[in-house]
């Protein structure tokens, strides 16, 4: 069997449910290939409040909302910060995935569970092979949206390495609770990273970031007895891809989300990046100008993931240099300046010369 259209999305996460609404909108031909409709995606869940407004998300999938962030460096020191002028939601990652398809499926995408396996280029048109309900079908599309995750099939078919990546190791946890996102700090439970407990729509969410895939339970280990948290059981180990900023289309194959390695260092925030690059490939399929979208994301976003990728390499080098993150933190103009540029999204040039100014001023 065959299928025709002019784009084909593969993933329906929400960088793909993304692309596929903004296309379906402005009354495109589409097809987003999921792989499996009951995926829930290991995850925090957390998205700044005003994603919800900015790219018309259902309010309904905000389970909680948090008002507060809690730094805890690797000494202990603990700095509870107040999330002026914003706050993050909480949603639940198997309900957000499912809603947001449902969404481009009621602007008139047509959604599919079915695997993608291969791609050929035949003239200007692409071949793809996929797997639905056990049948093996070629779908043939004028442009891809490869949006299927960091362990992208469609990088792989093409013969481009994967995104540099860390590990994760998280967990749900129903017996314990907070109302603040806590950070914990630490190289003997997080090289390099963070462990985390978020707020969850049952408990929380935690876990811990690893470099090295061998050592991650044991970090989780001593994570769980520095929180003085039980972990429950059922722990999920996944992938986080760094960012390099390197892959945004090869022809008509765009890339976006974490295919693209398209998450913010040093926060790992990545839902609403994801979403960011579905809309721009989506306006850049739309004007008919597949390297607008690499433009785009450069444009809105570049500044800001180099800048984070700088001070995640300065501060998350070793134990001391990451006090100094906390005990920064500790300023109002600091705590500020970081508000603006995690939660209203403010990356101005004049925002982030700002920014770079505090942290030059304090350090040297
Ligand atoms: C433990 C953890 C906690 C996190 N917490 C947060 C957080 O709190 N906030 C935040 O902003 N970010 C967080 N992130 C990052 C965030 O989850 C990702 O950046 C985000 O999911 C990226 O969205 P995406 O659509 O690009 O990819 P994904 O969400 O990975 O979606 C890819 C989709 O493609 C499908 N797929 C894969 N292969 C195929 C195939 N061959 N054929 C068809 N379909 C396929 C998959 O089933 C999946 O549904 C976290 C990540 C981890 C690992």
């Amino acid at each position: 069997m065959k299928l025709t259209t002019k784009i084909l999305i593969v993933g329906g996460g929400p960088a793909g449910s993304t692309a596929a609404r903004f296309l379906a909108e402005s009354g495109r031909e589409v097809i987003l290939l999921e792989k499996n409709f009951s995926f829930v995606k290991p995850c925090g869940g957390g998205i700044p409040l005003s994603t919800f407004d900015e790219l018309d998300i259902p309010k309904t999938l905000i389970k909680k909302e948090v008002k507060s962030i809690r730094l805890i460096s690797p000494l202990d020191e603990k700095l509870d910060i107040e999330l002026r002028g914003g706050s993050l939601a909480i949603t639940e990652r198997g309900e957000f995935d499912r809603v947001l398809r449902n969404v481009a499926e009621e602007h008139g995408a047509h959604v599919i569970e079915g695997e993608f396996y291969g791609i050929t280029l035949n003239n200007t048109i692409y071949r793809v092979e996929a797997n639905i309900g056990g049948e093996r079908i070629e779908i043939v599309s004028e442009y891809v949206i490869a949006a299927d995750g960091v362990n992208s099939s469609v990088r792989r078919a093409l013969g481009i390495k994967p995104s540099p990546s860390f590990f994760t190791v998280s967990e749900k946890l129903k017996e314990t609770e907070t109302d603040c996102c806590e950070f914990w700090f630490g190289f003997s439970h997080a090289p390099g990273l963070y462990s985390w407990i978020f707020p969850s729509s049952e408990g929380v969410s935690a876990g811990t970031g690893c470099f090295e895939t061998g050592k991650i339970n044991d970090l989780f280990k001593i994570f769980t007895e520095r929180r003085k948290i039980k972990s429950e059981g059922l722990k999920r180990i996944y992938k986080v891809p760094r960012w390099k900023g390197d892959l945004y289309n090869k022809g008509k194959i765009m890339f976006v989300g974490d295919a693209a390695g398209q998450v913010l260092p040093l926060s790992y925030e990545g839902i609403y990046y994801a979403m960011k690059a579905g809309e721009l490939a989506a306006r850049a399929i739309i004007e008919e100008r597949v390297n607008e979208y690499k433009r785009m994301w450069k444009a809105s976003f570049q500044k800001r993931f180099f800048l984070m990728h700088k001070l995640s390499n300065y501060f998350l080098k070793n134990d001391s240099s990451t006090e100094k993150l906390v005990a920064l933190h500790k300023r109002p103009e600091v705590q500020e300046a970081s508000i603006k540029l995690w939660l209203r999204k403010d990356s101005s040039r004049d925002s982030l010369q700002s920014y770079i100014k505090l942290f030059r001023k304090f350090l040297i």
